[in-house]
């Protein structure tokens, strides 16, 4: 079993993008730079953006945190984010995902540039990406295509198995794995909660992507052998043993699954990592596509 590990794997990509960046910077030309917009106190999304400066930094990129109360309105937040469209110093910003109940998130993405959209999320660029044309790729997705890249999983004619339809996962995973392309050319099956006999489909699979958002949904039997598993689930359960009384699982039987798989990514220290060093292209090529 080879265990994805996308902790070394990011380590290994981000210098490369730190090299770019002191081969191409100087004086003369600033480095990329990111924004990061979050509102509210929401524990699980300051720790991400947290990541994501961090990330930055480890790669030369300057970044701007900005941070609002919960109490932030639409109108406000629109202001920001028109701001940040106009900035001519900034390359790409991201809007923290949750927003406050009160904020219409859809109004807010379809307010920002699609050309400093590095999240992927506006219409234009999903669009282009459904199209197979030059586009920013939503950042959990791209992050999965470069592992499977990076590792070389076979997904040619394979069959992926997609738990999950959302719009930041599973939906763009499972569009980018049937294209035509590789990573790619999967024949791929979307599960959701309506799905039935999912036993029998996951059994099917050679690939599965996990991003249900339920601890250890995934179990032994559901798996054939020689499976690879990608686990994108970042899921909390009590755990006395540790000081913060929680642990982050995934949405995989990891310990007991991971015994019949051909691959695995772990949780914490698999997808989470890929999705930051996704953010982290993104934003350099949106500096490049500038200059
Ligand atoms: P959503 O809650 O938006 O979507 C969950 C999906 O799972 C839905 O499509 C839902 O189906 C489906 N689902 C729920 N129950 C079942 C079931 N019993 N059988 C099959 N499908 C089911 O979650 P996200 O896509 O936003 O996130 C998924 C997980 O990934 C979460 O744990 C999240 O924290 C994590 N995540 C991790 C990231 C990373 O960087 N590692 C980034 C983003 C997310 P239906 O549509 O019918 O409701």
């Amino acid at each position: 079993m080879i265990l994805l590990d996308g902790n070394k794997l990011s380590a290994v990509i981000r210098k490369e993008i730190g090299h770019r960046v002191i081969d191409f910077c100087g004086k003369e030309i600033r480095p990329p730079h990111l924004a990061a917009v979050l509102i509210g106190d929401n524990p699980a999304s300051q720790a991400y953006v947290r990541n994501k400066i961090k990330a930055c930094e480890e790669v030369g990129f300057a970044s701007t945190l900005i941070k609002k109360p919960e109490t932030t309105t639409q109108e406000e937040l629109l202001d920001i984010v028109r701001g940040l469209n106009e900035d001519p110093k900034l390359d790409g910003y991201i809007v923290q995902l949750p927003l406050p109940r009160h904020i219409k998130e859809e109004e807010i993405t379809l307010a920002i540039d699609p050309a400093k959209d590095v999240d992927g999320f506006h219409p234009n660029n999903f669009g282009r990406m459904a199209l197979g044309m030059p586009s920013f790729l939503p950042a959990t997705p791209m992050g999965i295509m470069i592992m499977l890249d990076r590792y070389q999983i076979p997904t040619d004619g394979k069959h992926c198995v997609v738990l999950g339809r959302s719009n930041i996962v599973g939906t763009p995973i499972a569009l980018l794995m049937s294209k035509k392309s590789k990573p790619g050319n999967a024949t791929v099956t979307i599960a959701h909660s309506r799905t039935q006999n999912l036993s029998e489909i996951t059994r099917s699979a050679q690939i599965i992507i996990a991003a249900l958002g339920i601890p250890h949904f995934l179990k032994e039997d559901m798996v054939s052998p020689g499976t690879c598993i990608i686990d994108v689930g970042i899921n909390k359960i009590e755990d006395t043993s540790h000081a913060k009384g929680y642990r982050l699982v995934g949405d995989v039987d990891f310990e007991k699954v991971k015994y019949k798989c051909s691959a695995i990514t772990p949780v914490p220290g698999g997808v989470g990592p890929m999705t930051i060093t996704a953010l982290l292209e993104n934003t350099w090529r949106a500096f490049r596509e500038k200059k």
